[in-house]
Formats: C-alpha cells, sequence, structure tokens
C-alpha cells in the first residue's frame, strides 16, 4: 500500500505508465516505451558533433555533405578573420602614419615656435634659405615640389648663423602647389595654409582666420603664430609678431623636407 504523498510521487517519477511526449514527434508514449521510441522517432533532431549541422534522424547525414559543411564553416571563419587582419592593418597604417608626422620626423601639426634644427630627425633638409629681403615667387614654390617628400616645414631663423627656427609649422607637401583664393586657406592639421598668387604665401592656426590684403596683416589674433611671405615679386612680410620684413637681411625664410 501507498500512501498518498508518496502515491503522487510515483506518478511524477516513476510510474513507467504514464504519458511523456516524444521530443521529435511530439506524439503522447508511454514512458516505458519513450526511451526506445526517441531512439527510432524519425523526427528526433540530432546535432552533428563534427560539421554542428542539426537533422533530423530520418534524413540521412551523408559523409560527404558533413565534410562540405565543415568546409563552408572553414570558410566564413577565414573570411572573417580576413576581414579582421584587413581592419587591423589599416588600423597600423593609420597609426604608423600619425607617428610618421607627430613625432618621428618633425613637428606637430601646430604652429610652434624656437625648435633648434638639431631636434628634428637628421632626414630633414633645407631646401629654400632666402633672406627675407629675397622676393619670394610662385614659381619658386611650385619648383620646389618636385623635391619635396611627403612633407615640408616651413618657418623663418633669425641670423644668419642661427640654427633654431623662430616659428614653423609642418604640413603636406602639396601645400606648395596650392591656389588659394584670397583669404581661403587650407586647414592640413591645426595650421590653416595659403598660397595666393601675387599676394601672399604662409600660415595661421585653423583656429583663426587670415587677413590678407597682401600678406597677412592680422595683428589682434596669434599675431605670434603668424608666417607670411609677400609673392609679388617683393620681399617681406612677416615671421610670427615680427612684421614689415621686406628690406630684412637678418630674417631668413626657411622650407625644409625630407631627404630622397
Ligand atoms: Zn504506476
Ligand atoms: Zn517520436
Ligand atoms: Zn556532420
Amino acid at each position: 500500500m501507498l500512501l498518498y504523498e508518496s502515491l503522487e510521487k510515483h506518478q511524477q517519477e516513476q510510474c513507467q505508465y504514464q504519458m511523456k511526449i516524444c521530443r521529435g514527434c511530439q506524439k503522447n508514449i508511454l514512458k516505458k516505451d519513450l526511451d526506445q521510441h526517441e531512439q527510432n522517432c524519425g523526427e528526433i533532431k540530432i546535432e552533428c558533433q563534427r560539421c554542428k549541422l542539426v537533422y533530423k534522424q530520418k534524413e540521412k547525414h551523408e559523409q560527404l555533405d558533413c565534410l562540405m559543411n565543415m568546409l563552408n564553416r572553414s570558410n566564413k571563419k577565414i573570411e572573417s578573420l580576413e576581414k579582421l587582419v584587413n581592419n587591423l592593418q589599416q588600423s597600423v597604417q593609420k597609426l604608423e602614419a600619425t607617428i610618421d608626422v607627430h613625432f618621428l620626423r618633425g613637428l606637430p601639426s601646430s604652429v610652434v615656435h624656437d625648435v633648434p634644427l638639431s631636434s628634428l630627425n637628421p632626414s630633414w633638409n633645407i631646401i629654400y634659405d632666402f633672406p627675407y629681403s629675397h622676393g619670394t615667387t610662385v614659381e619658386e614654390l611650385r619648383a620646389l615640389r618636385s623635391q619635396c617628400k611627403k612633407h615640408i616645414i616651413v618657418g623663418a631663423i633669425q641670423g644668419n648663423s642661427s640654427m633654431i627656427l623662430k616659428i614653423a609649422a609642418m604640413g603636406p607637401s602639396e601645400i606648395l602647389s596650392l591656389d588659394s583664393p584670397l583669404n581661403q586657406p587650407t586647414k592640413f592639421g591645426n595650421v590653416h595654409w595659403y598660397l595666393t598668387q601675387n599676394k601672399s604665401f604662409g600660415f595661421a592656426p585653423s583656429s583663426t582666420t587670415i587677413n590678407c590684403n597682401l600678406a597677412d596683416y592680422n595683428e589682434k589674433d596669434n599675431a605670434e603664430n603668424r608666417l607670411s611671405w609677400h609673392l609679388h615679386g617683393k620681399g617681406g612680410y612677416r615671421a610670427g609678431s615680427v612684421i614689415s620684413l621686406d628690406g630684412k637681411n637678418e630674417w631668413r625664410k626657411i622650407i625644409m623636407t625630407e631627404k630622397h
């Protein structure tokens, strides 16, 4: 004789004559027959341990299909790995370019002051060195482009024997090919660059506007961070806050690039 409580327990857990639902065909099957039924039920789903395909027991899983599935899975994995490698390569290239510009080769991408030439990577080379009394021309600047690698430094040195850039900025060498409409500079890094025919060539911080009639005459905002050379045949005009350098031999106009 079973007590009521244990009867209930018996029915729930042990009674072999209760009905269970087959996980495949969803039919009611006596518990005692369930294992046997599920072993043969065609609707039972099986996952292949090798190719991870889920298929019904009644379907055949041929070895060739299995191999093809494994191959497809491998190919997809390879594809996504290739994409990953590609993205990583691009990131590395970007990083290298940044390091190239900022640390290894030259200057940060903004206007800088008092840079000893000896602090630059030795691959930097002066290709243009004239006193401010010299009349720089568009043709001169354009001709320099062919000597330049990726970047140029434009700056000014005070004194014939000085080796210190009092003011300088670095940018891509395409600056020498600019054809800027008046007072419409191009931004590279944190610097506004302009090369306006018959007017002037120079730079200013990108946070500021330039005010060229001939050269950049802006005296109010960031005067110390502006460089501007006349391009109308006469020398001048400014190296930072030092202006009206038109006849001055003491100051030198400097353009540098990396050696080939
Ligand atoms: Zn029973
Ligand atoms: Zn079944
Ligand atoms: Zn398989």
